[in-house]
């Protein structure tokens, strides 16, 4: 089921005098048919806003929501055929896992209801699914929280949504247990081919499980691509910035005929004309080369099994250090550490608007 954004706004009111709040601002995008999306922003940037725009729990400002043909914009949420997962599994804690995964489907009315076996055939496919089946007859307190959330997500899938929604479902569980849940999300979403919206304010996890990456902030779509699209070639020094651990290095830089300096190194060369630039590099855009244009002193050198990651600094850096992430056969020797830059890991923004600089770049 494709959904479409169509001019989507949601203003909160002001409270206690303060100004309006405008969480979603004129979203216009598409969310293809069986594609995973990740929306991801920082905390406040108006993720579950939209997300209960599209289940219905909010009703936007102006704006309208399709899901395929339909105009939802007025459909109440449980006409909508949403399946909602929180970060909070919102368990029921006095029914056993069954009960819970069969409670939507005990909910509906007149033609819509099911025969008894109809519902338990149903219950189990969803349980089979999110592999819970050895569980069905224990209480949420039970299970684990990782088992806790694949209940809510067999719940989510009983009534076979058009759209599943999932808003920061993995905020809870421990580290090993977020990246094999995301994994499992990830095949569970590639099984049902069910149109997913997952919302995220860790980069990591948006870029592990989306087909397309919708970067917001402050209400405002940043950019849509695909996760390494929006790595390689981010519209933004926010995007540049928000994406990639360890973060993208940032430096003031200049342009003089056709040369980029980074202060006083040559690093590149460049079709742009003469400006003042800001310089994103990659961790992995370092290579460490003695007779290479970029100097750094050195602050420290770590081993990090395949990588080595330098820490030094640069005059003209506009972070405290330059990370940069080199293999571990190399040897880091010397007060001061040289670079060469890989071009295409190398991005130039406005240095007023912050804007991706359209240009190319060599060594
Ligand atoms: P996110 O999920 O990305 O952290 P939210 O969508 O929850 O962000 O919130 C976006 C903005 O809207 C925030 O500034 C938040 O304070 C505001 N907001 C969210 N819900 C309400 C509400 N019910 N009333 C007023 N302001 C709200
Ligand atoms: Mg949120």
């Amino acid at each position: 089921m494709k959904v479409v954004l169509q001019n989507l706004t949601k203003i909160y009111p002001s409270q206690d005098k303060g100004p309006d709040v405008t969480a979603v601002n004129n979203f216009n995008f598409e969310i293809p048919d069986g594609k995973l999306i990740g929306l991801l922003g920082p905390s406040g940037c108006g993720k579950s806003t939209t997300l209960n725009l599209i289940s219905g729990l909010e009703t936007p400002t102006s704006g309208k929501i399709f899901f395929g043909d339909d105009d939802v914009t007025d459909l109440p949420p449980e006409h909508r055929g949403v399946g909602l997962v929180f970060q909070s599994y919102a368990l029921y804690p006095h029914m056993t896992v069954l009960q819970n995964i069969l409670f939507p489907l005990e909910n509906r009315k007149g033609k819509e209801r099911l025969s008894k076996e109809e519902m338990n055939a149903k219950a189990l496919e969803a349980a089979h699914l999110v592999q819970i089946e050895q569980y069905l007859k224990r209480k949420p307190a039970q299970l684990s929280g990782g088992q806790q959330q694949r209940v809510a997500i067999a719940r989510a899938l009983v009534k076979r949504p058009r759209v599943l929604l999932l808003d920061e479902p993995l905020s809870n569980l421990d580290a090993r247990l977020r990246l094999q849940t995301r994994e499992e999300i990830r095949r569970i979403q590639r099984e049902t081919g069910i149109t997913t919206v997952f919302v995220t304010h860790d980069q990591e996890e948006a870029m592990s499980i989306s087909d397309q990456i919708v970067v917001m902030k402050d209400g405002i779509i940043q950019q849509i691509d695909a996760p390494q699209t929006v790595y390689d070639h981010p519209v933004n020094l926010f995007v540049a910035k928000f994406l990639g651990t360890p973060p993208i290095n940032v430096f003031s830089g200049e342009v003089k005929d056709h040369m980029l300096y980074i202060g006083e190194d040559a690093v590149l060369k460049t079709d742009l004309e003469d400006r003042k630039v800001i310089v994103g590099i990659r961790p992995e855009g370092f290579i460490l080369d003695e007779n290479g244009p970029l100097k750094c002193a050195k602050i420290g050198v770590q081993v990090m099994g395949r990588d080595t990651s330098v820490v030094s600094s640069h005059p003209a850096s506009l972070n405290d250090t330059v990370v940069s992430i080199i293999s571990a056969e190399n040897r880091v020797e010397g007060e001061t550490v040289r670079f060469a830059l890989k071009p295409f890991k190398t991005v130039l923004f406005a240095d007023d608007t912050e804007e991706a600089l359209d240009c190319w770049l060599s060594d």
